[in-house]
């Protein structure tokens, strides 16, 4: 069967022209590293994989002292890279003396799938990717790359698109050509930012192309003398990057679950897509550790009225209709975007946790209420409260904590060799927590110079 793939992938490449591989993976943070592997070694690749000392990678459990991390290439993962004619990528997972390494994100992803191939059913989703196209400034700072970039409101923005028409175009080219259909390329709420958006698929595949994805932005905008950046807030004034994911459910015979036009509540939803929201919902606290995981994530998800109109991050659990203020919308009958998701995610991570949070509420059979109607951008934090609505972590540390505290994602996220992954994941995102916090900013300097 492997060998069957095997070649037909060769047959593939050759008939592409491609001369070189890309054996990737990505560490936990979502940076994607990677070997460059000449075609006459295909076969050493994809039966051996290509050897990387995890420890130099990034945070991937490993020590100077442990053996090489072979990353064997998944077949199905075949990209030719449409700005490297000749250079193809393969999403590749890891394994250590022979078995499949269990710090692996995209393993980890891969196991949570499986367990939902049990049931019979498939996890689609789809990414809307932001980010910023800027420059860096003199000073250590950055500003949009479009020096004309500064209207105060700019969604849309038909002049602004026009003058990053090449890069997006370009862009878009690609992602046709590579089959993953862009239907729409947009300039977003910010200065300086732009969403492009490629079909939906299943989760393994949303995953790899969101990684790509990001990989070719950055490279061809470094090749215009620019930097993307995903990061989830660039601009403290500016609303920041998202990364919705839209989600449902379907089984193996191709039939999506997530859909019912007698639904009572209006949003043609199934009962299973209900639970599946109550799921995520309960498990808001620990989940957004994983889907705003870095330091800058919490600077997206404010509480409190925005200082640019909307940031249009959520900062509640709550789920709605076509809202853009909650946690969870419901944009059109039979789909739920995660609104939580930001440009910093580690997608294989936060599709984990978004999944089993989901089937944690299909088992428990829970109900998310009815859909929250309000403005939540314009209710204070207090009003908010008063309903009983509650509020998702405002700090990474706090997400952490709340990650510790939950069962549920931590046996989704696995076991590792002496202990769980979600321990390593907490310790490594605590210590990223004490490294920023011990960092002087121009505010505190500001604040407390002369306070005292
Ligand atoms: N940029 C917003 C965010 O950080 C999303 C805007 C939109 O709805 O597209 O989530
Ligand atoms: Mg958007």
């Amino acid at each position: 069967m492997a060998n069957d793939d095997h070649a037909q992938l060769r047959k593939q490449a050759e008939r592409d022209g491609i001369e070189f591989f890309f054996a990737m993976f990505v560490d936990m943070h979502g940076k994607p590293c990677a070997k460059l592997v000449p075609a006459a070694s295909f076969d050493t690749l994809m039966e051996e994989g290509a050897g990387f000392a995890g420890f130099a990678a990034g945070p991937m459990g490993q020590t100077p002292a442990d053996p090489d991390m072979m990353a064997i290439p998944d077949p199905a993962s075949y990209t030719p890279v449409p700005f490297r004619p000749g250079l193809a990528v393969l999403h590749c997972d890891i394994h250590v003396e022979g078995e499949p390494w269990s710090y692996a994100p995209r393993l980890i992803l891969k196991r949570q799938l499986a367990r939902l191939a049990d049931r019979g059913m498939i996890f689609n989703c789809g990414a809307e990717v932001e980010y910023f196209l800027v420059r860096r400034t003199g000073e250590g700072g950055i500003q949009p790359a479009d020096p004309l970039d500064t209207a105060a409101q700019p969604c849309y923005d038909a002049k602004g698109l026009t003058r990053m028409y090449d890069h997006l175009t370009t862009v878009s080219t690609y992602l046709n050509r590579l089959g993953w259909a862009n239907y729409a390329n947009d300039h977003e709420d910010a200065n300086g930012q732009f969403e492009q958006n490629f079909t939906y698929a299943d989760a393994l595949t949303t995953a790899d192309r969101v990684i790509f994805f990001r990989y070719m932005v950055h490279t061809l905008a470094q090749e215009a003398g620019l930097a993307a950046t995903f990061m989830p807030k660039p601009f403290a004034h500016l609303t920041g990057n998202g990364m919705h994911v839209h989600t449902s459910l379907w089984d193996d015979g191709g039939e999506p679950l997530f859909h019912d036009t007698d639904d009572s509540r209006g949003l043609g939803l199934s009962a299973l897509a209900y639970q599946f929201i109550a799921g995520i919902l309960e498990h808001a606290p620990g989940l957004v550790a994983l889907t705003a995981p870095t330091v800058n994530s919490y600077k997206r998800i404010g509480v409190g009225p925005p200082a640019s109109g909307a940031t249009w991050a959520p900062a509640y659990a709550t789920y709605g209709g076509n809202n853009r203020t909650q946690l969870l919308r419901v944009p059109e009958a039979g789909r739920v975007e995660h609104r939580g998701v930001d440009g910093s995610a580690n997608p294989y991570l936060a599709l984990t946790g978004i999944l089993a949070a989901g089937l944690d509420g299909i088992d428990r059979g829970l109900d998310p209420g009815d859909p929250n109607r309000d403005n939540l951008f314009a209710l204070t934090p207090e009003a908010v409260a008063a309903r009983g609505i509650g509020t998702v972590p405002q700090t990474l540390v706090a997400a952490v904590d709340s990650l510790a505290r939950d069962d549920v994602l931590r046996t989704a996220l696995g076991e590792v060799p002496g202990g769980w992954y979600a321990d390593y994941y907490i310790e490594t995102k605590r210590a990223e927590f004490r490294e920023y916090h011990q960092a002087v900013s121009a505010w505190e300097i500001e604040k407390y110079l002369t306070l005292f």
